[in-house]
């Protein structure tokens, strides 16, 4: 029953576990779009565990996968050749651009893995030491990773000079971009803009100032890497203005780093109109991070990159004793079949499409919402106070709004600096049906709480 999972995650888990709402959800399964609770209550998830299950809880193909691979063998490392970890870096590599020489590929198993071994390739690569990563950025929760984070309470409350934020990441900086928080960004702008449509030309400040963070905060071996998500996930849904990112990669790869795209969230089609949000961008990457949607669910996190980084890892550095073991590879390859079967990468476009048209109509018509922006199947809803400043909606108000939508059977994400953006990221394979009722659903929320 509730009460005793209750009891043993208050005396047994680490108080550290997040437990999203305030009144308990405990759910024993799931299938494609939905979840059940205890009682066979159904949810429709519209954030997938995080922006994990892909194709859908429990997809049949991918169990499929899953039991075949189950009955025949688990685990070698990959200190033997089995046939898995070949047929999936073959199929996965197929689905980058055939141009861009993304050719390699390591498998690990989060996506802390990924972009921590993305560092240390870049660092072997350029012999140089600094990243730089954005405001709104999220990248992991290794202690590397944790420097490239923006907000304190993504990191552990360590005192300053004391802890591992100076002793880890004195290497690492956060860049300009403030995305929708740059009004309240310690680094001032001049260019007031909607940089939150991703369709707003002001990039030229942000790109000075990216100049600026090179030239004074590496100025003894120069940038090693700077590290982006093409969309912002947990930083609240944050797009960038047009062509930021392909003039930062420009400048980085002029003063000799490397460009790594973080497509944790947004790869595997979840944008619509691409496999990988940065070919949106119209950027190609040194190295591409993968986690989340690539396993459906399952453990399994990737990095690809050029022969050429590859190279410079040679062949006594890496190793990770689950990283691309049979069950996983078995995992990845069936959720990219079920990618191209079901038609994921359509439904982002279509579905996404529908509700940002819907959504657009709630921020019309009511005061809390003060944008609503994204892209496919990653779209944020941004709660404010005031419109027009955008001052954010109190954190009490905008849990309200969320714990509602839970209680008419609806679960959305929540992120962004100051918690107010509703997060909608759900299994592809959505329908119209369940859009409309999802709306129907915040609609009744935001009335309730008006
Ligand atoms: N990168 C991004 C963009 C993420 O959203 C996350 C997780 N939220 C990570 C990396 C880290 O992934 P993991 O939790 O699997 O370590």
């Amino acid at each position: 029953p509730k009460s005793e999972i209750t009891k043993i995650r208050g005396e047994n888990l680490t108080p550290a576990l997040l437990t999203y709402y305030k009144n308990h959800i405990l759910i024993n399964q799931g299938y494609m779009q939905w979840l059940f609770d205890e009682e066979g209550r159904r949810f429709l998830d519209l954030f997938g565990g995080i922006v994990t299950v892909s194709v859908g809880h429990c997809h049949p193909k991918v169990v499929q996968a899953l039991d075949e691979q189950n009955r025949l063998l688990w685990h070698t490392t990959n200190i033997y050749l089995h046939p898995k970890i070949h047929e999936y870096a073959e199929k996965l590599i197929s689905k980058f651009p055939a141009d861009s020489n993304l050719k390699v590929v390591y498998f690990v198993n989060s996506g802390s893995d990924a972009n921590d071994l993305a560092v240390l390739m870049a660092r072997m690569y350029t012999k140089r030491f600094d990243i730089i990563s954005l405001r709104n950025a999220y990248h992991g929760a290794s202690p590397y990773l944790m420097g490239l984070t923006s907000l304190s309470s993504w990191r552990y409350q360590v005192p300053s000079g004391f802890g591992m934020h100076q002793a880890v990441n004195p290497d690492v900086y956060k860049g300009p971009w403030g995305g929708s928080n740059c009004r309240d960004s310690p680094v001032q702008t001049d260019r007031q803009c909607d940089c939150s449509s991703g369709s707003c030309e002001a990039g030229d400040n942000y790109v000075e100032q990216l100049e600026d963070l090179i030239r004074h905060s590496c100025p003894k071996e120069g940038i090693a890497a700077f590290f982006a998500e093409s969309i912002q996930g947990v930083g609240g849904t944050v797009q960038f203005p047009k062509n930021y990112l392909s003039r930062a990669f420009d400048l980085v790869r002029s003063k000799g780093g490397v460009c790594i795209s973080d497509e944790v969230q947004t790869g595997f089609g979840r944008t619509g109109t691409h496999y990988w949000n940065f070919q949106g961008h119209g950027v190609t990457p040194d190295i591409v991070t993968m986690a989340k949607g690539i396993g459906n669910g399952f453990p399994l996190a990737a990095v690809v990159t050029t022969p050429e980084i590859a190279a410079t890892m040679g062949k006594a550095l890496h190793f990770n004793t689950y990283g691309g073991n049979p069950l996983s590879c078995a995992v990845g390859s069936s959720v990219l079949d079920v990618i191209e079967e079901d038609n994921c990468q359509q439904i982002s476009h279509d579905i996404g499409t529908h509700l940002l048209e819907e959504l657009s109509k709630l921020r019309d018509q009511f005061d809390y919402v003060g944008d609503v922006r994204g892209k496919g199947l990653m779209i944020g809803v941004e709660l404010v106070a005031d419109k027009k400043t955008k001052k954010p909606l109190d954190a009490e108000k905008v849990t309200k709004i969320w714990e509602d939508c839970k209680d008419m059977g609806v679960l959305i994400g929540k992120g962004g600096l100051h918690g107010n953006v509703l997060r909608i990221k759900p299994p592809m394979c959505i329908t119209k049906e369940d859009a409309d009722f999802s709306i129907a659903v915040l609609r009744k929320s935001l009335e309730a709480n008006l």
